[in-house]
């Protein structure tokens, strides 16, 4: 499937050098309350674009049969998909992949002209696709815009509502929309194919609360902590304020923060482990390995983000207490509850610190058994080309030593 090189006196894959950083952002190209665009960048390494050359969009299968609905349950949060369309696209030509996904979404996967840079090797696999219209070009260079240190803009995901007399849908995709950088390779496309996927059965699903009420009654919510605080500050203490400060901020956690991050930052994780793991399991071809390191850390840099996103997610405008952040508020009602022994209040506060590392520790093993697979493929392809980073992280000991790893010793920078 990939084509070998010679350099050196080593044969290897030819892979890329790169580091990804995923931006999955909580705003909208156009109305920001109810649209999530997603953007993934990826730090430009001209031999990266090179790897590409060594899968001929053509490789694969040619024509890719429609099938019947599979909605599944995937391990990762609880996310369901419909199985048929990654099925679809396992063992397809990107060319195929580009012409099905367009398909499915009605003529809206569109592909953005790559730039030439002088000495850089550029193999397109999508000329197929139209070429992104000029709104929806501005939109990309939005988001590419800004870019530092290199990184570059590799695809987005986003309905397209709210303009053009489109109006955004709790229960169905609106205008579903991928651009897609031409010269990019599969992996990145079904990337975004399963986040149309994920996105569209999470709206079908009617357990799920549809995210723009979600942030109605946070707001809600969130005006209801500034009353209480302010109350209990300048009245003293009172249990029943300090046990409905708890109401509040457990819902904003459980409920508001969960389901947000699930729905952009984590989804990430579950669209990335889920391409490892048919990666791994010899189901998903035609697509590079060097997409196992951008995967590693994809989903890493997302569990780190979350975290972050937990510490400085905030409630602006607390009197007494500026920017009260979700963790702020919660040591709050816990120190309260702690000094005047309110039990009752701080066991709630307790399950909720439970909930919270219920959810990180099983996301971190989600990654963790990843990345114990990704480098055992590694260590069994010797003469794999490792990314930066990826070195990195052996040349400090978090790979167990092993004769292989003599290989990469040649490409320490
Ligand atoms: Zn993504």
């Amino acid at each position: 499937m990939i084509g070998n090189m010679k350099v050196g006196g080593f044969n290897f894959f030819n892979l890329a050098v790169l580091i990804a950083m995923v931006a999955a952002l909580g705003a909208c190209a156009y109305d920001a309350e109810e649209v999530t665009v997603r953007r993934h960048r990826i730090r430009y390494e001209p031999i990266y674009d090179e790897s590409r050359c060594f899968i001929p969009k053509t490789q694969g299968e040619d024509v890719i049969v429609p099938a019947a609905e599979e909605i599944v349950t995937s391990p990762f949060f609880g996310k369901r998909y419909d199985r048929s369309i990654l099925k679809g696209v396992l063992t397809a030509s990107a060319v195929a992949t580009g012409r099905y996904a367009n398909d499915l979404l009605r003529g809206r996967v569109f592909r953005v002209p790559r730039d030439t840079v002088p000495g850089a090797v550029v193999c397109p696999m999508f000329t197929e696709l139209p070429v992104a219209p000029d709104d929806l070009r501005e939109l990309w260079d939005r988001f590419a815009g800004g870019a530092r240190g290199g990184w570059r803009l590799a695809g987005l995901f986003f309905e397209d509502c709210g303009r053009d007399g489109f109006s955004c849908s709790d229960r169905e995709l609106v205008r579903p929309t991928i651009l897609i950088d031409e010269a990019r390779d599969r992996w990145t496309l079904v990337h975004e194919l399963m986040h149309f996927n994920f996105s569209r059965e999470r709206k079908r699903d009617p357990r799920m609360p549809p995210l723009s009420s979600l942030a109605k009654e946070a707001e809600r919510r969130k005006q209801a902590v500034r009353e209480l605080f302010a109350a209990y500050k300048k009245t003293g203490p009172d249990r029943n304020v300090l046990a409905a400060l708890q109401a509040h901020s457990s819902w904003l956690l459980r409920e508001w923060f969960y389901h947000t991050m699930v729905h952009t930052v984590l989804e990430e994780v579950a669209v990335e482990g889920l391409l490892v793991d048919e990666f791994l399991s010899d189901r998903l071809q035609n697509v590079s390995p060097a997409s196992l390191d951008i995967a590693l850390m994809y989903m890493e840099r997302s569990l780190e983000r979350m975290l972050a996103e937990y510490d400085s997610r905030s409630i602006k405008g607390v009197e007494g207490a500026e920017d009260l952040s979700l963790r702020a508020l919660r040591t709050f009602i816990y120190e309260e509850a702690s000094k005047r022994n309110w039990k009752e209040i701080r066991s709630s506060v307790q399950g909720d610190i439970a909930f919270f590392s219920r959810w990180v520790s099983s996301t971190r093993n989600l990654i963790d058994s990843r990345r114990g697979r990704i480098y055992e493929y590694f260590r069994s392809n010797p003469f794999i080309r490792f990314s930066v980073e990826t070195k990195r992280r052996a040349a400090v000991g978090h790979f167990e030593h092993s004769p292989e790893w003599r290989v990469f010793e040649l490409w320490k920078d």
